[in-house]
C-alpha cells in the first residue's frame, strides 16, 4: 500500500516539474507531494467529486494548487492531459484552486488565511446535519502568519469540530525567508494547543507516519486536530530543496529531464 502511495507522490512531483516550466511556486507544491498523496489515496473517502459524502479538501496554499491538479488527474476527475493548461491564459487550471470548472477543487483560494475559516464553515455545516464526512485543509507555515488563520481556529475549537484536520505544510520558508526571521509565532504545535486543538508532529516526507497520523484523528473527542508536517521545500530535487529561491523560479526546459530522473 505504502509503495502505491510513494509512486503517486514521485508522480505529483514529476507532473509539478512539468507544469512549472512556467509560474512560481514549485517548491511549495513539492514539499506538499507526500502529504496529498496519503491524503487522496489513504485517507479520504472520496471516489466522485459529486458525492455528496466525500471528505471535503480545502488548499488553503492556494498558490501551491499544482500537486493538486496532479491528485486530480491521477484520481481520474480531470484529464491528465488538461494538467498543460496550468496556467495558459484563457484556461481554467489557473495558478490558484478556483472552484467551478475543475471537478474536485471545493474552494477558491490562495488569499492566504482565508482556507481555514472556509473549512470552519463546512465544517459546522456537516456537523449540524449530523453527516459523517471530514474536511481537510493544508495550509502553508508562512501562511500561519495571518490573523484570520486564528480567527478560524478558535471558532473550530469553540464549536468542537473534531471532524476538521488541518495539516501544516511547515517547510520553514515563506516568499521572502524564514519563518522564523520574518514572524515567529512560537512553534505551531503549541500555538495551535493553545487554541483548544488536538496536535501530533510528522516527518512530512514519511508517507507511513502521515498515514497513521490521519487515521488516529480526531486524536481527541470533540477538538479539531493539527498535523505539523516537517517538510523540505523542493523535495526531490537537490537543487531545489530548502532552498528560497524556488519559490518564485520556473523549471528550465534544459534541466526538466535531470530533474525528472533524480526522482526515480
Ligand atoms: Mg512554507
Amino acid at each position: 500500500m505504502m509503495d502505491s502511495i510513494e509512486s503517486a507522490a514521485r508522480q505529483i512531483r514529476k507532473d509539478v516539474l512539468r507544469m512549472h516550466q512556467t509560474g512560481s511556486n514549485a517548491g511549495g507544491a513539492m514539499s506538499s507531494a507526500d502529504i496529498l498523496a496519503v491524503l487522496y489515496f489513504d485517507t479520504m473517502n472520496l471516489e466522485s467529486p459529486d458525492d455528496p459524502k466525500r471528505d471535503r479538501f480545502v488548499m488553503s496554499k492556494g498558490h501551491c494548487v499544482s500537486s493538486l491538479y496532479s491528485v486530480l488527474a491521477q484520481k481520474g476527475f480531470i484529464e491528465r492531459d488538461r494538467l498543460a493548461e496550468y496556467c495558459v491564459d484563457g484556461k481554467l487550471l489557473m495558478g490558484h484552486p478556483t472552484r467551478g470548472g475543475v471537478p474536485g477543487i471545493e474552494a477558491s483560494s490562495g488569499s492566504l488565511g482565508h482556507g481555514l475559516p472556509m473549512a470552519v464553515g463546512m465544517a459546522w455545516a456537516a456537523q449540524k446535519d449530523k453527516l459523517g464526512w471530514r474536511t481537510f485543509v493544508l495550509m502553508g507555515d508562512g501562511e500561519c502568519q495571518e490573523g484570520s488563520v486564528w480567527e478560524g481556529a478558535a471558532v473550530a475549537a469553540r464549536l468542537a469540530l473534531d471532524n476538521l484536520i488541518v495539516i501544516v505544510d511547515a517547510n520553514n520558508l515563506q516568499g521572502y525567508g524564514r519563518c522564523e526571521d520574518i514572524l515567529p509565532i512560537n512553534t505551531l504545535a503549541a500555538k495551535f494547543r493553545s487554541f483548544g486543538w488536538s496536535t501530533m508532529e510528522v516527518d512530512g516526507h514519511d508517507c507511513a507516519q502521515i498515514s497513521g497520523a490521519l487515521k488516529a484523528v480526531p486524536f481527541e473527542v470533540s477538538k479539531p486536530s493539527a498535523i505539523i508536517a516537517k517538510t523540505v521545500k523542493g523535495k526531490g530535487v537537490r537543487e531545489m530543496e530548502d532552498s528560497l529561491g524556488w519559490h518564485y523560479f520556473s523549471v528550465p526546459k534544459e534541466k526538466l529531464q535531470d530533474f525528472c530522473d533524480e526522482l526515480e
